[in-house]
């Protein structure tokens, strides 16, 4: 039958994350191709906390990666905040359901207590490395008799619990992503089930759980595949059926090493903070080893859920590319109606003291255009107060080489001299005047194009390039009137700088 099609029971699927740090693009891309495979087969996506290591998760970590796949704008069916049939969704509070098992697989003699101290296994590991073996347990408590065991348990020893796997033959399966996986059991020792502190390794709990959540199908990184022959065992142990597996590739910077700090940022955290939108980073996640269909690029959620194929999930390395996230990150803020651009940007703008604290209406109007114009070719959201400072900064004494290059010319000045002679005594300036000027200047002195128009967008803006003037002026002349935190210079006060600072 056609795993992917299964039509006579419900797909059910799961995000399995340990809250044990801030969820990165690797983890986030998971979470995403269960939740597109679930939304789009009518299944159900489960959030399961995996928090069984005590000393690593925390609480907070567990607050921060809800709110990130919340932004992602990902929901769930069943999980520890919205609840379900199958909870609790939280390991920490599934102990007594794994020592059930444990107890199970003891009394029917498929898993047996180990007293084996750390020291003793990595003595045992030590030496199988410097013989060249694999470092397999050895087996040593596996013939420890259940009462002797018990004995000493009771006496105060501590024991961790390990499931017996037969020495020889192999463990297969059919993963969705990687086709058929085989290992050989010579290379793999008694998994621990249970530590010695009472709590269930990975392995064994994640048994447990997906087949207790009835979980039809684990969708996962590729870390985890040498630790599924060992959860195949445990489902055989069971008597349960294991779920179909599909284990994504890794995700690669684009010199082929694990992505990491080095590359750029890699939590959805940091890249919320940078600005980019969740719809963007969700669209460029999805291409994370899957490609649309030719002429589909800038998708949105529902579209992404519409084409997505996990079928066609190449078991090919994942390479990050900030470079299309950004080029995607534009695409989407393009799409975004006005008002959302100006309430995703003023944090970035009020952060940088732009813009106060209280925002009057006015201002916000005038924000509102501004972003318009100004959000063109921008990456990301925190890039815009930089695109801000051309209407907010003017510094005349502070030219680059190429606009003092531009403004140092004989025919510059005499343009200059002529703009500010005829701008004199003027009230008002705007746009219209500015073309007038402009022609009159023109037609008195023969200068025209570049020579007329580039001396003048240096006087204006003090920098040799930017904002077309049709768009700068307005923006300024208006801007100068709304008593920002730091004022914008109307343009007749910056031709009276440039005089001064030229002395023309
Ligand atoms: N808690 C595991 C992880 O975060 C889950 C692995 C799995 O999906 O089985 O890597």
């Amino acid at each position: 039958m056609d795993k992917l099609n299964q039509t006579a029971e419900i797909i059910r699927v799961r995000f399995a994350p340990s809250p044990t740090g801030y969820i990165h693009v690797g983890n986030a891309r998971t979470a995403l191709f269960n939740w597109l495979f679930a939304r789009q087969k009518g299944g159900v996506f489960v959030l399961r906390v995996e928090d069984t290591d005590i000393e690593r998760s925390r609480e907070e970590y567990e607050r921060n990666l809800i709110q990130d796949l919340r932004w992602l704008g990902l929901d769930w069916d069943e999980g520890p905040d919205v609840g379900g049939n199958y909870g609790p969704y939280r390991q920490s509070e599934r102990l007594e359901l794994y020592h059930k098992y444990a107890k199970q697989l003891l009394d029917e003699g498929k898993a047996y207590y180990c007293f084996c101290s750390p020291e003793e296994l990595e003595k045992e590991r030590e030496a199988a490395l410097a013989e060249g073996r694999m470092p397999v347990y050895s087996g040593k408590c596996r013939n420890i008799p259940r009462k002797e065991a018990e004995k000493r348990r009771a006496a105060g020893e501590p024991a961790a619990i390990r499931l017996k796997v037969p020495d020889e033959g192999i463990v297969e399966f059919d993963d969705l992503v990687r086709g058929h996986v085989e290992f050989d059991l010579k290379l793999i020792g008694d998994p621990i089930i249970v530590r010695s502190n009472g709590m269930p390794a990975y392995n064994y709990a994640v048994v447990i759980d997906d087949a207790l959540m009835n979980i039809t199908h684990v969708v996962r990184g590729e870390d985890h595949v040498s630790n599924t022959p060992r959860q195949i065992l445990l489902y055989r142990a069971l008597g349960w059926q294991p779920p179909v597996f599909a284990h994504l590739s890794m995700v690669m910077g684009k010199d082929n090493t694990r992505l990491s700090k080095r590359h750029g940022a890699t939590s959805v955290d940091q890249f919320r903070r940078e600005g980019i939108l969740a719809e963007a980073l969700c669209n460029y996640l999805a291409f994370l080893g899957w490609s649309p269909p030719e002429g589909h690029e800038v998708l949105r959620l529902e579209e992404l859920v519409r084409l997505f194929d996990l079928s066609r999930v190449s078991r090919s390395a994942a390479i990050f590319d900030y470079e299309k996230l950004h080029w995607l990150n534009r695409q989407h803020i393009k799409m975004l109606p006005a008002e959302k651009k100006l309430e995703l940007a003023l944090p970035y703008l009020q952060e940088t003291g732009l813009v106060g604290t209280e925002v009057t209406p006015a201002q916000m109007d005038w924000l509102k255009k501004a972003i318009e114009i100004l959000i063109e070719g921008v990456d990301k959201f925190s890039e815009l107060p930089q695109k801000f400072s051309l209407l907010f900064d003017f510094e005349p004494e502070k030219l680059d080489e190429e606009a003092r290059e531009i403004i140092g010319s004989e025919l510059a000045k005499k343009v200059l001299a002529a703009f500010i002679q005829k701008t004199a005594g003027l009230q008002e300036f705007n746009y219209e005047i500015f073309a007038r000027i402009t022609g009159e200047i023109k037609k008195e002195t023969g200068v025209k194009g570049k020579d007329l128009y580039h001396p003048l967008r240096v006087a204006l803006t003090a920098r040799a390039s930017g904002l077309e003037l049709d768009k700068f002026i307005p923006l300024v002349e208006e801007g100068a009137r709304l008593n920002f935190p730091k004022s914008i210079l109307s343009c007749l006060v910056r031709l009276n700088r440039i005089k001064t600072s030229l002395n023309l």
